[in-house]
């Protein structure tokens, strides 16, 4: 008995010793000491062996279990550390691989514009000002020479929050604000968004932005005007852009006028680009109506100036040659990314 326990005993280290992996052990331990294993058999055959002998073999297999037992776990603890080792220097990061690179969007046609605008005025020292969407009716029509009668009043025109505040139809009140703060002169530019109770439709939309500019000092003519957006559109559509002034009408400027840009596509003959005129039609601008200063406390027999106001989409759609308004909403990347 003694014998056949040494014979389980040094096969099963010997088995231990020469495995190569934690499974291997699992399989040495239901084999030796599982229900069924060698040395469980053993314990089962003791009514063979003789009574004053089986404290004795009791002992031994005990030994042995206890044995085999420690070693299994010595070999589990190191196949485990082993295991750990070869992973960890698995995940080793390879700092020369290139990296992945996050998914990036595109500049709007919008803000490319816009920021070409920005660019221009503030390098003729210009302040760039943003205000309110939502505003009074004082600072949207009011102050800005736009009486209760006026048409652009209507609610057909306007999107009303009640009947004193609204979406801002226009960027102009922005400058009836900084008119108001006192600090002159003034030489500012106020981009943003404006609300009209437009349809949808290739050329309109509920909601698109404006570049507002108003220039307030002493001295200022229409000539300043002229230089300045002649200036202006020189730089945005290129050195041989002629400028033509219209006579039209605004109620916050007098006398008014609206800006006509020479085609940049045909230089000025006529193409299907200008319909055939040779001129864009791109700004309104005037002479700061007396009654605006005057409503915003600046003395207009002492200040005179301009002020001009622009359709960002317009800009965008002229200068990329986009011929729906519509994309400009849609913000398909595919579409985007083509400036
Ligand atoms: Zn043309």
């Amino acid at each position: 008995m003694q014998e056949k326990l040494k014979a389980i005993l040094d096969q099963a280290v010997a088995q231990i010793n020469e495995s190569q992996e934690i499974e291997r052990l699992n399989e040495i331990r239901v084999s030796v000491l599982g229900k069924k294993g060698e040395l469980t058999s053993v314990l089962k055959s003791m009514k063979e062996v003789a009574p004053e002998d089986r404290p004795k073999v009791g002992q031994m297999v005990n030994e042995a279990r206890t044995q085999l037992e420690e070693l299994l776990e010595e070999k589990r603890v190191a196949f485990a550390k082993k295991l750990r080792e070869e992973q960890i220097k698995k995940e080793t990061i390879d700092v020369t691989l290139p990296a992945k690179k996050p998914a990036m969007g595109h500049r709007h046609p919008n803000t490319i514009a816009l920021e070409e605008i920005e660019t221009i005025f503030t390098g003729m020292g210009y302040e760039v000002v943003e205000g309110p969407e939502v505003e009074y009716d004082y600072y949207n029509f009011e102050a800005l020479n736009i009486p209760a009668n006026h048409p652009a009043k209507d609610e057909q025109d306007t999107f009303y929050i009640n009947s004193n505040i609204v979406l801002r139809t226009q960027t102009s009140s922005v400058q009836v604000h900084e008119m108001e703060k006192g600090k002159l002169p003034i030489r500012m530019i106020a981009p943003g968004r404006v609300f009209r109770s437009d349809e949808v439709d290739a050329t309109h939309s509920p909601s698109f932005h404006q570049v507002e500019g108003l220039v307030i000092d002493k001295n200022i003519t229409f000539a300043d005007l002229k230089g300045t957006l002649a200036e202006f559109a020189k730089q945005l559509f290129g050195e041989d852009t002629k400028v033509k002034f219209r006579p039209h009408h605004f109620p916050f400027t007098e006398p008014s006028a609206e800006m006509d840009v020479s085609c940049f596509k045909c230089g000025g003959k006529g193409c299907r680009f200008c319909k055939g005129s040779g001129w864009i039609e791109i700004l309104g601008c005037g002479m700061v109506h007396p009654h605006v200063l005057e409503m915003s406390g600046i003395d207009p027999n002492e200040y005179v100036g301009f002020a001009f106001g622009v359709g960002l989409e317009r800009v965008a759609l002229l200068k990329y040659e986009i011929d729906d308004m519509r994309l400009l909403y849609e913000n398909d990347e595919r579409f985007l990314r083509q400036f």
